[in-house]
């Protein structure tokens, strides 16, 4: 799908773009759920597969391309599936790669409702599931089964920001038979690109970096090889979970800008995390930008920057981390991440209530433990937000 050999940023702004008969500059809103045939033959070849256009959004439509096209080309994948919100993204990817009887490996501090959606319900259809710290490769290789069908890995991961080696990852599920899958909407294929260590599938919460402006909850899949991406995308177009046009469209817009984006928040956060460090009242801090992450090192031959998300805890635990919470003004209380606005959450109530209190803990995720994500406002802004905060 990489067209040239251009600069990533370069690729930001141009990839994917749609040829408008009209030259205009922006891929327009295809906003139409079907496409008329010139006549009955070509309507025929259309749906054979003989002939190229468009038939009917679920399955295809000019401006959702466009942004598959584009971010294929930015994890340098073949293609990519883009679908309703990044848990179809997710759901694609288990019901076009698993069969009844297949077994999972999954990162231990996976996104929630990814752990939620395979136990609770794919287990009702046979599906089994391990979770393993996957920053730990004998625990990662350990859980490997003769039907272990994919590994499936968020690094870094949420909200703990563990570092799962994606290289080694890779040839351990690749020995075993077994798909690696890595959720890489953490860093966005402006920090990692899974491809290049040998995954087959990179998914994203296109809702968080891509888009990164709070206004669109999407996802997408992005495929190594054609193979696969032809299983992916008729399952989403089975399920019917496609991405909207008008979707597409403003995370199209969204994305051009994720370098500038990622940039300015990584650079604030690392004076955030190691300002939080310094301060009496925290009682540790989980930066994968500092040199007290344990993963710091391989972070940084793996990715080509640390992001913008912090996790810590307070001296007080849940009690300060709740007055926190309430007493920031500038930073939203909120969950997602990745947009220009700083938010701050409470993974143990919000986002990973849904796992029980000893698998949370086992995966890191502490009562006390507070989730910032920074956005592109001023750093003295924040910290001096945090500050009121914690004096308060
Ligand atoms: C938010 C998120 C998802 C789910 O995406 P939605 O767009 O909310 O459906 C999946 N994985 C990770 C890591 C996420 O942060």
């Amino acid at each position: 799908m990489r067209q040239n050999d251009s600069g990533f940023d370069t690729r930001l702004v141009h990839a994917g773009a749609h040829e408008d008969p009209l030259h205009s500059v922006v891929t327009p809103i295809y906003q139409t759920s079907t496409f008329g045939f010139a006549n009955a033959q070509e309507g025929a070849d259309c749906f054979a597969g003989k002939a190229d256009g468009y038939i009917y959004t679920r399955l295809g439509n000019p401006t959702t391309r466009s942004l598959e096209r584009c971010v294929a080309d930015l994890e340098e994948g073949c293609d990519a599936v883009a679908t309703s919100s990044g848990m179809g993204a997710v759901n694609t990817v288990y019901m076009a790669l698993l069969d009844q009887g297949s077994h999972v490996v999954s990162t231990a501090s996976v996104y929630g409702p990814s752990r939620g959606l395979m136990e609770t319900h794919y287990s009702r259809f046979g599906v089994a599931s391990t979770y393993v710290d996957t920053s730990d490769l004998s625990a990662l290789e350990a859980a490997f089964r003769p039907e272990t069908r994919l590994l499936y890995v968020e690094s870094p991961s949420n909200p703990c920001m563990q570092v799962t080696d994606l290289e080694a990852a890779a040839r351990i599920a690749h020995a075993h038979g077994a798909l690696l899958v890595v959720d890489n909407t953490f860093a966005s294929p402006f920090l990692q690109k899974p491809l290049r260590f040998g995954a087959d599938v990179v998914l994203h919460s296109v809702t968080k970096f891509i888009n990164g402006h709070a206004d669109v909850v999407g996802g997408i899949v992005v495929a190594r090889e054609p193979g696969i991406l032809k299983r992916l995308r008729s399952m989403m177009i089975a399920t019917g979970c496609n991405m909207d046009p008008h979707q597409a469209f403003l995370v199209h817009r969204g994305v051009k800008t994720l370098s500038l984006r990622i940039e300015r928040a990584q650079l604030s956060a690392l004076q955030i995390a190691s300002w939080l460090e310094a301060r009496p009242e925290v009682a540790w801090v989980r930066y994968i930008g500092l040199p007290s992450h344990p993963q710091h090192e391989l972070a940084r031959r793996q990715m080509s920057g640390f992001g913008s998300m912090i996790g810590f805890e307070l001296v007080g635990g849940l009690e300060a981390g709740r007055r926190l919470m309430d007493r920031v003004e500038l930073a939203v209380l909120a969950v997602s991440l990745g947009g220009v606005e700083t938010l701050i959450e409470h993974p143990a109530s919000m986002t990973h209530a849904g796992i029980p209190r000893e698998e949370r803990e086992k995966a890191g995720i502490t009562d006390g433990l507070v989730r910032y994500s920074v956005g592109i406002e001023n750093v003295e802004d924040l910290i001096r937000d945090l500050q009121q905060a914690l004096a308060g």
